[in-house]
């Protein structure tokens, strides 16, 4: 405990923990479970929510379902034989998160419905002071970013949006209770939730008029239910398992030189994509409007084995004149029709580009990390930011897959989280700031591998800023950025001295009451 003052001055006895982790979704939990497994006891896991699961709790709208394969889409170190289909669904990937949280008997280490307002660095204490909704302070050496990098539904700018007297869903704050049922559904996008949600809910609804703005590339998913027999081999014989997971590995990094460089291999993928959209989209004036005028790759490639029948269902009307306005009861598009609607199904992503800092981070000297940021966010590795010390983030910038299982990606930023952490607990009363060349010189790198690459061809695709920037997939193989993150070399950190005044960090098990 330390004596902390607020704003007005009041002073509150705060608890200080070694590292504060900030999300239960598999980010913060995986990060728990190696901490535990190699001693680091002593955190707390504050999550906004009253459960477990991320954005695997929270996007529950019909369909929600993973595009990479199930065994792969999980902890190495927690393997899951019982998976029922080969890709999971939105329920199954909940209860496996679920399922980590008590068999690493993680819940009493995480404080439920903690909203963290703001954080600031202490140079003085070497200590992150956090602020929660609730108005409590905790204090933390280290904090652990795992608050997921889409979170932040977006929602267009369209004019007349409030004045809509119908139902309106975002597809991450789906509302349960609502039945689309017999309804005049308006869905407004054509991304990876929406190639989920359409075929879920078409022969429900009484019509549904899709907006497209840009047509993706769609290939088949091929998903289908694993059986109890090979349930009960996969539990029996466990390598088996392991080996198919490392075949579907290698399978999802050999078609990244197709994504990633604009080349004959890409074209090979387009055909394929073609000759998909060929064979289930009969009518010719459809399958102008749905065939993708970008190369393959620019924007994320969508699996699906039904997004195409369902549009070709006789309920079903893709619009591609841009919305020109929203009124009481209908979307107006820019040829002059009206749609009228009784809800309208925002499949429209997320805030991107702010995600990183979606609350004020005040580090050395007060700098704040939004302003740092504004241009587009950077940092080392993915996981540390100069200016930020003891700040480690994940799935950070420059961190997402074009192609694979982000949870490999996840697993390697944990390793060198511990890595970090070990290093910290040997030198107490000292915080490390990384050196602010090694960022720059880091990014500049990546930046560089990302010249003449399919994601900077030109499309208009949530992974650039809007200044075209990419800030947010990895520029390379996974197990290229699987390697940067083995080692943690002192040298690239300032090691500061601070006066102490926290009892000896590490040495006991926080809690999160
Ligand atoms: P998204 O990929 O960003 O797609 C948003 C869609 O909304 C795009 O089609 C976009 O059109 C459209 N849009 C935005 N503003 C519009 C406007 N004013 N008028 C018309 N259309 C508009 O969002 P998402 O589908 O939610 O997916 C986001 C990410 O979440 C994915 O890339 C993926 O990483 C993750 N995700 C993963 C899974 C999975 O299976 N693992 C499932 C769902 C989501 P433009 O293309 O023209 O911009």
């Amino acid at each position: 405990m330390s004596n902390y003052k607020n704003k007005t001055n009041e002073t509150f006895n705060v608890v200080i923990d070694d590292v504060a982790i900030i999300g239960a979704g598999f980010g913060g939990l995986g990060v728990a479970i190696r901490m535990q497994q190699q001693g680091l006891n002593d955190f707390v896991i504050y999550e906004r929510a009253s459960d477990v699961g991320g954005v695997w709790r929270d996007n529950v709208y019909p369909g929600a379902a993973c595009d990479v394969p199930s065994h792969l889409y999980s902890f190495s170190f927690e393997p899951n034989p019982d998976w029922g289909r080969a890709f999971g669904p939105q329920e199954e990937i909940h209860r496996y998160l679920q399922h980590c949280a008590d068999k690493y008997k993680l819940r009493d280490k995480i404080r439920f419905n903690s909203s963290l307002s703001d954080m600031a660095f202490c140079e003085t204490s070497g200590v992150w002071n956090l602020n929660f909704d609730d108005g409590s302070q905790r204090q933390a050496r280290a904090v652990v970013m795992a608050i997921g990098a889409l979170n932040i539904p977006q929602y267009p700018e369209v004019s007349g949006i409030d004045d809509f007297t119908g139902k309106v869903m975002h597809t991450a704050e789906w509302d349960k209770n609502y039945s689309l049922d017999g309804k005049r559904v308006g869905v407004i996008g054509t991304g990876a939730s929406a190639i989920q949600v359409v075929p879920s809910i078409q022969a429900k609804v009484k019509s549904l008029s899709l907006f497209q703005r840009t047509p993706p590339w769609v290939m088949p998913k091929s998903d289908q239910s694993l059986s109890p027999a090979r349930q009960r081999l996969y539990r029996r014989w466990p390598i088996l398992q392991r080996a198919v997971r490392n075949f579907q590995y290698i399978m999802m990094e050999s078609v990244l030189p197709a994504f990633i460089w604009d080349s004959f291999l890409t074209r090979i993928g387009e055909s394929i994509g073609r000759r998909y959209l060929r064979k289930v989209v009969r009518d010719p004036i459809l399958r102008e409007k749905l065939s993708p005028k970008y190369s393959m790759g620019c924007k994320r490639v969508l699996l699906s084995d039904d997004y195409y029948p369902a549009l070709t269902r006789g309920n079903v009307n893709v619009c591609v004149e841009g919305i020109d306005k929203i009124d009481e009861t209908a979307i107006h598009t820019s040829d002059g029709q009206r749609h009228e609607v009784d809800a309208i199904v925002f499949a429209t992503g997320f805030k991107v580009p702010v995600s990183g800092a979606p609350i004020p981070i005040r580090g050395v000297g007060g700098r704040l990390l939004e302003k740092d940021w504004a241009i587009g966010s950077e940092a080392y590795k993915g996981v540390v930011v100069s200016g930020y010390p003891n700040m480690l983030y994940v799935m950070g910038p420059n961190t997402g897959p074009g192609n694979t299982s982000v949870i490999f990606y996840i697993e390697s930023q944990i390793t060198y989280i511990l890595k970090y952490l070990k290093a910290l607990r040997k030198n107490q009363n000292t915080y490390f700031d990384l050196k602010p060349m090694v960022q720059r010189e880091f990014n500049a790198d990546i930046q560089e591998r990302f010249k003449g690459t399919t994601w900077m061809s030109g499309c208009n695709s949530w992974y650039l800023t809007k200044d075209g920037k990419n800030t947010t997939l990895w520029p390379g193989f996974s197990w290229q950025y699987h390697f940067t993150t083995k080692h943690f070399s002192a040298a690239e950190y300032e090691f500061v001295s601070v006066k102490g005044g926290a009892e000896e960090f590490g040495n006991s098990v926080a809690t999160a009451s």
